[in-house]
């Protein structure tokens, strides 16, 4: 993949931060390998990473493996 699906723009590689819900949990990730549109921002994961990113989140569910915890603000929309 190197355009973007959304309007056609170049996607550059670059690893985020991201926050997945499982049910009711809120999952933590940093570092995620990405391709992020230059121009409207757009943000996929490749195939293996996708799959990387539910593993993470299975040992963290399955076996509580996680190197941090950190309070998150709430709000009500
Ligand atoms: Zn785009």
């Amino acid at each position: 993949m190197n355009k973007c699906y959304q309007c056609g723009g170049k996607l550059k590689r670059e690893n985020i931060d991201i926050a997945r819900y499982w049910g009711k949990d809120l999952i933590a990730l940093n570092d995620v390998p990405s391709l992020v549109c230059t121009k409207c921002g757009e943000r996929y994961f490749e195939a293996k990473v996708s799959s990387k990113i539910d593993e993470r989140i299975q040992g963290v569910l399955e076996r509580r493996s996680f190197i941090e915890k950190i309070d998150v603000p709430v709000v009500q929309f």
